[in-house]
């Protein structure tokens, strides 16, 4: 007789096994893992495919993660600086020895390309939180006197925070608020966005493992409207960093203003990149070139491409040439430039956007709709639904749709202003309701500094574009958002600063 036919393995209950890598699908509050009764599917943006299934939280998880966090507070508080410092490296070691394990898992959960993940994404994740951990340590103001008395300040940590953080960069944005807020002596509850709740997962593991005490950090997934909105309405929050868009900014202004609770706000933008004739115009197209990265889904991106009449065509000639060499197609192959984006019905948003500028008369010079070369070999590869063509409309009016809305997806347009007109090109770069980021290509220093003073923007970038020092200031002006993180300005956020005034006498004496 055949012997009996061995069981196929079987998961753990609760773990996901995304790539090779195993992903636990629960909550982690209070030090221990939390499942719901209802759980959500996450499925991949590569193909569609489920990846999968994962703890749906509502109001009792977000209640019973902020209590942990408030439970852990006064500890972690009390916890010396440098041991905080030492703990957060020890975090960064453990993603810099799973930077593989995180990338895979990333790229299969939101689409970005595997090898920035790998070399770039990663690396910064496990940086962030050293930068943070050194800021602390060099934390310092002069003490001054005032009528012979003594001014100290400090930055006493200010409680739990919230971090509600997108789909489009899941674990680095998320990195530059954990990093800030656990050096600063805050406890977190970080909401991951539901297409992409794999990373903060491994995270969680990460940070248990390095000796992170229970309920310092604290994941919730879920719905925004689920377990987002009761994050931020819950009393015990001190704090709340959002990154996403404007419309949730909005609901969790509300939800965070019956408790007063300071909001920082990372929101969308529209950035112009303004190209002066001036320019080397080579590099303003690799500039321009550079905003379809990421499938065109960066806050960043400088999606209005503003160029000074006489410069059009030669700019546009260098740029066409880039566009078409790149290499759309699965986002773990090396050789592909342009992934998939988030999910199909992103993909319909952004398409719907093109199709309304289209009817009012743009044209596509390049682009202008799904790859359907990738959507034909679908059945046989599984690729293709969310792959769109990166686009380049001309023929756009300022205040059309198309210039004013954020699209976030792998679509540019193009507008020019008249020669020498720096009033024009000014008006235009600032006519929008964002203010989020500014790129310049000009090769006069006087006309950069002219411009660059009148933009209206929280980074202006001139002849570069993504250089990001975590010692910045980063955020953005008017809808971009409110609040700006980074260096000394992430910890006057998570904090609350004193200032502790001694007279020179009344001291007891003792002998
Ligand atoms: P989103 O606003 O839809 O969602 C972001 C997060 O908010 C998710 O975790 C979501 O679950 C949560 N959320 C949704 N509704 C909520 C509610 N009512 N209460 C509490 N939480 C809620 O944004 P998105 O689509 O995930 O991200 C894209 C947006 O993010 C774009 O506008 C982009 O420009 C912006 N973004 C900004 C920056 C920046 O630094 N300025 C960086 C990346 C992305």
């Amino acid at each position: 007789m055949a012997p009996p036919t061995p069981a196929p393995p079987t998961n753990p209950p609760h773990t996901a096994v995304v790539a090779t890598v195993p992903v636990d699908t629960r909550h982690w509050i209070g030090g221990r893992r939390v499942a719901s009764v209802a759980t959500f599917t996450d499925r991949s943006p590569l193909d569609g495919a489920p990846l999968a299934e994962i703890a749906r939280g509502g109001a009792e998880e977000a209640r019973t993660a902020v209590a942990a966090a408030r439970d852990a507070f006064p500890g972690w508080a009390a916890t010396p600086p440098a041991e905080r410092a030492r703990l957060l490296h020890a975090v960064a070691d453990g993603v810099e020895a799973r930077v593989e394990d995180l990338a895979i898992v990333e790229t299969m959960d939101n689409g970005a390309l595997l090898r920035s993940h790998r070399r770039g994404v990663m690396p910064r994740v496990a940086h962030n939180l050293r930068y943070f951990a050194d800021r602390l340590l060099a934390l310092s103001h002069d003490d001054f006197d005032t009528r012979g008395h003594r001014n100290h300040v400090s930055w006493d940590p200010a409680g739990p925070a919230v971090l509600i953080t997108p789909w489009n960069a899941p674990l680095m944005l998320a990195s530059w608020k954990i990093g800030p807020a656990l050096a600063a002596g805050s406890t977190v509850v970080l909401k991951p966005a539901e297409w992409t709740p794999l990373t903060a997962s491994l995270f969680a593991d990460i940070a248990h493992e390095a000796g992170l005490p229970g309920g310092v950090f604290n994941v919730v997934q879920g719905y925004g409207a689920e377990a987002g909105t009761p994050l931020a309405a819950d009393p015990d929050v001190r704090r709340i960093s959002f990154t996403g868009s404007v419309p949730t900014a909005r609901r969790i202004a509300t939800a965070a203003a019956g408790n007063l609770v300071p909001c920082s706000f990372e929101l969308g933008g529209k950035s112009p990149l303004l190209v002066f004739a001036d320019a080397d115009l080579e590099l303003a197209a690799d500039l321009a070139v550079e905003q379809y990265d990421n499938a065109g889904q960066v806050c960043l991106a400088a999606t209005r491409i503003l160029v000074e009449e006489s410069a059009r065509e030669i700019f546009l000639g260098h740029f066409l040439d880039r566009v078409t060499k790149l290499t759309q197609g699965d986002p773990r192959d090396e050789a592909t430039d342009i992934g998939p984006n988030i999910h199909p019905r992103h993909i319909e948003r952004v398409d719907g956007f093109v199709r309304r500028a289209l009817d009012a008369g743009a044209k596509a010079v390049v682009g202008g709709g799904r790859n359907t070369e990738l959507a034909e070999l679908a059945e046989l590869t599984e690729l293709g639904g969310n792959y769109y063509l990166p686009t380049l409309l001309t023929d756009v009016q300022q205040d059309s749709e198309i210039v004013q809305e954020e699209v976030f997806g792998p679509v540019l347009t193009l507008q020019t202003f008249p020669e020498g007109d720096e009033d024009e090109a000014v008006r235009l770069a600032n006519g929008t309701r964002f203010g989020l980021a500014a790129t310049l290509a000009t090769g006069d220093r006087e006309r950069a500094r002219r411009i660059g003073a009148r933009l209206v923007a929280g980074t202006v970038w001139v002849n570069c574009f993504f250089v990001r020092d975590l010692s910045a200031p980063f955020g953005g002006s008017r809808a971009s958002g409110i609040g700006r993180e980074g260096g000394d300005w992430s910890f006057d956020f998570y904090c609350d600063l004193k200032n502790t005034v001694t007279a020179p006498k009344g001291w007891a004496r003792h002998g």
